[in-house]
């Protein structure tokens, strides 16, 4: 049979990620001609040969692709046979032009992984062995098109061997422009604590014995510095905790392997994939009792968040004798990760013993993606390494918009078309290093994306630094979004919905659009408009927001609200107050409503119920009493706590008070508190859901988004899914963006969009 010819598109994540060596090797093994070559779109290929030869080529396409492609499209085209003799990559000429994208940070492959141990290999225990399906990506770019020369690789010149792999289009190194070797490319050294440089011949092998001794390593990783103490220790795991300012999160581990990991928690199958996933985030999953762990790894949380190693340097740190280590963001407390070497030295006198370095410099800082599954999909609390900057890809195009994100877990997000291109995670705003990094993720993914946008999205909140910077900029149409309508339409876009929803936005606290503190609101929402159709009913919160780090004080105010004449009473039965003469200046803030704002907030509800349990008076960050409720539910299902839901002024009123009252009577009855929490969860998912019923009768919506900070409350989402959907709702939530506050930038993003598309 006479040959044939096909032109074949890719679109989707296709440069890169060696598309093109790879179609050229299929192309080659199957005896084809033509070419491949990267356009601003994506990737053509012309194939020529017999028919049958073709058809096993596509079906190898199909097949094998490369582990890091996502195709998103393929067309295909039956043209004229043009009879070269041999298939060739092409460099087009926007070859490197600004429209390719970066991509995301990649695990070591397999295939470097087997070089990477095997001792014939000229890259033998290299701990920066890496190709085109795997190393740095985001994290040592300067500037784009993504090349060399824009990296921190730009110092090392390519010696003779690996130049000619990044030459060779049949090589797996083709392109890979952080390619290196042993004789060409970076290299480790290993410091004391002061920054001293030791003289080791083996700084990997010496790093190894520290771990093993119990002090405490600070390693220069792929988007910043950890902190790594062996997590069988358990003196060096307190000694870590105790330098760390008695911080009291739990610890991220880091394990030698899959068997490994299925030791320290409980995995299913989803949680096996997402752990192997070539994205590596930290998966969150249940602990298991007598794993050998320290006690201080995770204490008063059920889950252990656990990642496998990413970079060749994890791989040969975790070899025998080590097979788990504390794997912790160096920074302290709400500050950015560490980066630099000298930094690194300054931020962590004290803290660490030893620094593992390299000078392969990091030039954006990522800290680890933090992920859990949740009824069978993947809930992130944290997007960053692996997935950042991959854009998301949206159901329709809006004008070019910038988004700076809320004030605590910060992302800036730039919607240019119909991608939407998240920055890895800020964090909190609330230091001068925290400001900072948030105005370099502002430049970057300018880059990144192309494009300056002439708007400019922010929250509500008067005085959020976010807010203020998106004020101070000049030339743009400043759009500000509220709060809890960006969460919820972050999780319209992600799921593709357009027209109105019903919206829960159960959260800490943001701003209202009537100035109070919002947090635990119904919407009916569109992406550019929201009415605010119910809402948890108010309280105070005695201090503001000092309430946040001492949630006792919700806890009195929420007592106050269901016992007015004796709380005091029974707060001090309860033991709830810090001393005695608390009672008596709470009842005189309250009463004067002197600092003490409304609020409706769900999480601050959870808090104040958490303390009132007996967990949490204080705590050490936002966020903490409420897992602390969560982590003594017991399995059992409990029966509800009564609720109503009463007419407010404007819209519903969803009055959780009578069950904070039950709770009480339950407690002082004898009933555990692990048999009270699960019931109180069990009350606020039928609470939630019968509100949303009630709206449904009223407005004929049928479709619910859930978003906002509770919802990484695992019982929670799994009740809303669950009574939701067995309420004939269609139930839309996160699987690609958090539901924290690490979403609300696409949110603010799309809000702001679709109003400018509307000419609003
Ligand atoms: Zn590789
Ligand atoms: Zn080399
Ligand atoms: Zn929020």
């Amino acid at each position: 049979m006479a040959d044939r010819r096909i032109r074949l598109r890719f679109s989707g994540i296709v440069q890169g990620v060696g598309f093109r060596p790879f179609i050229y090797r299929l192309a080659v093994e199957h005896g084809l001609v033509g070419w491949v070559r990267n356009r601003h779109d994506g990737v053509v290929v012309e194939v020529e040969g017999p028919p049958d030869s073709l058809e096993r080529f596509l079906a190898d396409v199909e097949k094998k692709r490369p582990p890091r492609a996502e195709v998103a499209e393929i067309t295909a085209e039956e043209i004229p046979a043009g009879g070269e003799r041999d298939f060739r990559i092409l460099l087009s000429d926007k070859e490197g032009a600004k429209s390719v994208r970066i991509p995301p940070d990649i695990a070591t492959c397999p295939d470097c992984l087997r070089e990477l141990f095997d001792p014939g290999d000229r890259r033998f225990r290299y701990p920066f062995i890496n190709c085109t399906n795997c190393g740095p990506r985001l994290t040592i770019i300067q500037d784009v098109p993504y090349d060399r020369a824009n990296t921190s690789m730009a110092c090392f010149p390519l010696c003779p061997r690996c130049r000619s792999e990044y030459e060779n289009p049949a090589d797996r190194r083709f392109h890979a422009e952080p390619n290196a070797c042993p004789d060409c490319g970076p290299r480790l050294e290993l410091l004391d604590g002061g920054g001293n440089r030791l003289n080791a011949a083996d700084p990997l092998g010496r790093a190894v014995e520290a771990l093993r001794c119990g002090w405490v390593l600070a390693l220069k990783g792929l988007g910043g510095f950890h902190l790594a103490v062996d997590a069988t220790n358990d003196e060096a795991v307190r000694r870590l905790r105790a330098r760390k300012f008695r911080e009291e999160k739990p610890l991220a581990l880091m394990v030698r392997d899959l068997e490994t990991a299925a030791r320290v928690a409980e995995l299913g199958e989803e949680e096996v994939d997402l752990i192997l996933s070539h994205e590596r985030p930290i998966v969150l999953a249940k602990k298991k009792a007598g794993a050998g762990l320290s006690e201080a790894v995770a204490p008063g949380v059920p889950n252990q968040g656990i990642m496998l190693p990413y970079t060749p340097l994890h791989h040969l740190l975790l070899q025998e004798p080590l097979r788990v280590l504390v794997m912790t963001s160096a920074n302290q407390a709400d500050e950015p990760i560490c980066i630099g070497n000298r930094e690194a030295v300054e931020r962590l006198r004290g803290i660490a013993d030893f620094f593992l370095v390299h000078n392969r410099d990091i030039l954006v800082r990522c800290d680890d993606s933090v992920a859990t599954v949740v009824a069978g999909r993947k809930r992130f609390s944290r997007r960053s390494r692996g997935f950042a900057p991959k854009p998301l890809v949206l159901r329709q195009s809006y004008p070019d918009v910038l988004a700076l994100g809320p004030q605590m877990k910060t992302t800036v997000c730039i919607l240019k078309g119909r991608l939407a291109y998240l920055s890895p995670h800020i964090g909190d705003m609330e230091t001068p290093q925290a400001r900072d990094f948030h105005r370099r993720s502002i430049v970057l993914m300018q880059k990144i994306a192309d494009c300056r946008p002439g708007i400019v999205a922010c929250d509500m909140h008067p005085a959020y630094f976010t807010t203020l910077e998106a004020r101070g900029l000049k030339d743009v149409r400043v759009v500000p979004v509220q709060h809890h309508h960006a969460h919820i339409v972050s999780c319209m876009a992600e799921n593709g919905l357009s027209g109105d929803v019903i919206g829960l936005a159960m959260d800490g606290t943001g701003y209202g659009s009537d100035g109070t503190a919002w947090g635990g609101e119904f919407l009916v929402a569109t992406e550019d408009a929201f009415a605010r159709v119910g809402h948890l009913k108010t309280f105070l919160l005695p201090g503001g927001e000092k309430a946040v780090r001492e949630p006792w004080r919700t806890g009195v105010s929420l007592l106050r609200e269901v016992f007015p004449d004796r709380w005091r009473e029974v707060a001090e039965r309860l033991e709830l107050l810090p001393e005695k003469e608390s009672g008596r200046w709470m009842e005189r803030i309250l009463s004067a409503g002197f600092n003490s704002p409304p609020t409706s907030s769900l999480g601050r509800v959870f808090d104040g119920t958490a303390t009132i349990l007996g967990l949490h008076r204080r705590v050490s960050f936002e966020g903490q009493a409420a897992m602390g409720l969560e982590a003594v539910a017991g399995e059992k299902n409990g029966l509800p706590y009564p609720f109503d839901i009463l007419e407010g002024e404007n819209g519903l009123v969803l009055d959780l008070f009578p069950a904070v009252r039950a709770l009480v009577v339950a407690l002082e009855r004898g009933v555990s508190v692990e048999e009270v929490s699960r019931s109180f969860h069990t009350t606020v998912v039928e609470a939630l859901t019968a509100t949303a019923v009630e709206i449904r009768r009223r407005t004929g919506l049928n479709r619910v988004a859930l978003s906002g900070g509770c919802f990484q409350n695992r019982i929670l989402l799994e009740g809303c899914l669950e009574e939701l959907g067995g309420s004939g709702f269609e139930v839309f939530s996160h699987e690609q963006v958090p539901t924290n506050d690490g979403g609300v930038s696409l949110g603010q993003a799309v809000v702001a969009g679709a109003r400018v598309k509307k000419g609003l």
